[in-house]
């Protein structure tokens, strides 16, 4: 497989990115890699880089954004960041991967077993960390259907909150970045959500 070029880069419309990213976790689930010479695509990417998707995703050791879409050098702008939520400087890489980079599409990326969600769902106040996990308190407040059991144990009400993270974070791109919105609303872009499972490899994407 072929590092992106310009071309190839600016003839693939938002849905063909979403479909690529699809087929490459498919091949990872089914452990086929594609034939891939990293090495070659060091001098294929030395003189420019042409990505086809921006992809927000934990820090999580278990969640490499090429690896579980099986991409190489060249392909993925990669954001990670615990819980993967959102700040100023984080909607300025997007802005920058999508407004000036082209990228078509940007995926948020939740996963199960999140260790930023369990800390937030528990109410972890520790350093810096605290302000981070403040960033998840909207989605644990948007959890309206578990009454009890509202902690990091329950499995069930994290796995709620790691979606509703998802969406929260995706709403706040369309908010708070004009030009985000724009390039969706003009049809260059596309943002989707998605949930990683931990257990099976497998990425489901979120409707949003
Ligand atoms: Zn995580």
């Amino acid at each position: 497989m072929r590092t992106h070029s310009k071309e190839t880069q600016s003839s693939l419309t938002p849905a063909m990115a979403l479909e690529i990213l699809k087929e490459g976790n498919e091949r990872f689930m089914n452990n086929l890699k594609a034939n891939r010479n990293l090495l070659q695509q060091v001098n294929e990417t030395a003189a420019g880089q042409f990505p086809f998707a921006t992809i927000l995703s934990c820090i999580d050791s278990r969640t490499s954004a090429e690896l579980i879409f099986d991409q190489g050098l060249g392909d993925i702008f990669s954001i990670r960041i615990a819980g993967n939520i959102l700040n100023e400087d984080i909607l300025g890489s997007m802005e920058f991967a999508t407004k000036i980079m082209k990228t078509k599409i940007i995926l948020v990326l939740g996963h199960s077993r999140c260790g930023a969600i369990v800390g937030a769902c528990n109410h972890v106040e520790m350093g810096n960390l605290t302000g981070l996990l403040k960033k998840i308190e909207p989605a644990i407040n948007k959890e309206t259907s578990t009454q009890n059991n509202r902690s990091g144990d329950n499995i069930e009400f994290v796995n709620n909150v790691t979606e509703l993270n998802v969406l929260h974070t995706i709403e706040r791109i369309r908010n708070e970045s004009p030009i985000i919105m724009e390039l969706e609303k003009e049809g260059l872009i596309k943002i989707v959500g998605g949930m990683y499972n931990v257990e099976s490899g497998k990425v489901s994407f979120l409707a949003s």
